[in-house]
């Protein structure tokens, strides 16, 4: 299968070349040439284990890889969760469910894909005959970070490094990636937000001079963001995966549809959704989340994307995201598929921070999206109350999306079934969440996820507990123009 830049301007002629550049040169994102109709195959599905579905999926876009392979890579990939179950749903209400994604190695649905990822970029390469060093180069709103560094430390002719918001993510998550083991690792803290590491990855990526300096140190960039179609494909998977055990556990119909909630921050997780709809899985409505940077749920409101508004620091921070790179992918869809509009709307978007639809395309939101927003006090209010009411006990992303749940609920009188995706592990922002339940402000957090144990007899998971006593080998901030040149020191 071709894959084509949204920007109209690159072409790669199979998956493996487009997971290896990551990238599109004129920076855009490389979209498949077409969505294979997996659903035909459900009954199949249903019967499959997770690591099955997930060869079929992902093998559906990624044709060249060899079969037996991908299946083996997945087996090996899925094992490392816990139970060897990457999406296991629970029921919390009437036909109400959360499907948990935070049972891998770093604790966040990250790991679905970044577990999976250097298999599919190893192969990737060797398959387009890349003899150089392979350097993957990463911007993290905070989970992506850690997920991508245990997935490829210590990789065989891959070098990792990452670039985080010195002061936008938790403490959880900066200790997680600040001891990070592995000789082929590093980590930078940058003096700005999200969406300026993201911007400064994605200049890298695109300068002609940066990729010809690496080409004389032997290496060559990648990416293991969601720009990469590698980080998309195998969230596909859980969509399909959580549809066969709801049929397979007879709470739904064949072919009854469904709602997914998604807690929503640079698009990927939610648009691995659309993908899945546009494969034939019977979505009803896709329910876009935001935390109080709510750039999207003013987007699927109006039409307008606007990124010219206040920057707001969360309890939720890796939904911190004011640029959602693959809403791109999204827009050149409703677009009819039209590079050169997708590149104007880009070109806007840099030159003065907004784009809008057109009204024919404002016109088909409806049918695919919904979409509202938690402000923090919502977001405690509802870990709260979930907790309250049924005993469970959610991160602040979650929570954001069970707010959103109700607010869906409230507005379209909705009676089917609905999954929640729950992003990450509450113990990632123990702080944030002991002040949810109790109101009562902690400095420490390895002190917050002790009470936070006592008081709802959710036990810490090993990872963090563990967490207390390593080596922390990171300490570098740095401004976002020194980036470069610390790169080049790193793989020199
Ligand atoms: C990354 C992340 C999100 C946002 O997912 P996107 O694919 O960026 O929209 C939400 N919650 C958590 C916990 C995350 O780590």
């Amino acid at each position: 299968m071709k894959f084509y830049s949204t920007r109209g301007g690159d072409v790669a002629n199979n998956a493996a070349e487009a997971i290896v550049k990551g990238l599109a040169s004129d920076g855009g994102l490389f979209v498949p040439e077409y969505f294979p109709d997996i659903y035909k195959e459900i009954d199949k599905l249903i019967d499959m284990s997770y690591a099955e579905r997930a060869t079929e999926v992902i093998g559906s876009f990624l044709s060249e890889y060899d079969n037996e392979g991908l299946k083996t890579a997945c087996e090996k990939a899925y094992a490392k969760f816990e139970n060897g179950e990457p999406a296991p749903i629970v029921k919390i209400d009437d036909k109400t469910y959360v499907m948990e994604l935070f049972h891998g190695p770093t604790l966040a649905f990250k790991d679905v894909a970044l577990t999976l990822l250097p298999y599919l970029l190893r192969k990737g390469a060797d398959m387009c005959g890349i003899k150089e060093n392979i350097l993957i180069l990463v911007a993290t709103s905070g989970d992506t970070g850690k997920a991508a560094l245990s997935g490829f430390a210590d990789q065989e002719g891959i070098k990792i490094m990452v670039l985080y918001p010195s002061d936008g993510v938790s403490d959880m998550q900066k200790l997680q990636m600040r001891t990070q083991e592995g000789a082929n690792v590093n980590v930078v803290g940058i003096k700005g937000n999200f969406d300026d590491c993201q911007t400064t990855a994605k200049n890298i990526f695109s300068s002609k001079k940066a990729a010809q300096l690496l080409k004389e140190k032997n290496t060559v960039l990648s990416s293991a963001n969601s720009i990469n179609f590698g980080r998309l494909v195998p969230q596909i998977t859980y969509y399909f995966s959580a549809y066969c055990d709801l049929v397979a556990s007879e709470q739904i119909k064949k072919g009854d549809k469904v709602n997914f909630v998604v807690p929503t921050g640079n698009f990927g997780n939610i648009l691995a959704g659309y993908y899945a709809k546009r494969m034939g899985l019977p979505i009803n409505k896709l329910v876009c989340a935001s935390n109080d940077n709510n750039v999207l749920t003013e987007f699927f409101a109006s039409g307008v994307y606007d990124k010219n508004r206040d920057f707001y620091k969360t309890i939720s921070p890796s939904m911190d995201i004011l640029l959602s790179s693959n809403l791109e992918r999204f827009v050149f869809e409703l677009s009819g598929r039209d590079g050169e509009k997708t590149l104007q709307r880009m070109q806007e978007l840099k030159s003065i921070g907004k784009y809008n639809l057109k009204e024919s395309e404002f016109n088909l939101l409806e049918n695919d999206f919904f979409a509202s927003y938690a402000d923090e006090e919502e977001c405690r209010e509802t870990v709260s109350s979930i907790f309250e009411e049924y005993g469970y006990l959610v991160d602040t992303h979650t929570a954001v999306a069970l707010k959103v749940l109700r607010d869906f609920k409230a507005f379209t009188d909705d009676k089917i079934s609905t999954v929640t995706l729950s992003t990450a592990s509450p113990y990632k922002f123990p702080q944030s969440i002991y002040d949810s339940l109790t109101g009562k402000n902690l400095n420490d957090a390895f002190k917050a996820c002790e009470l936070l144990e006592k008081e709802t007899a959710e036990p810490v998971p090993e990872q963090i507990r563990l967490l207390k006593t390593k080596e922390i080998r990171f300490n570098d901030v740095i401004e976002k123009e020194a980036v470069f040149d610390s790169v080049m020191n790193f793989i020199k």
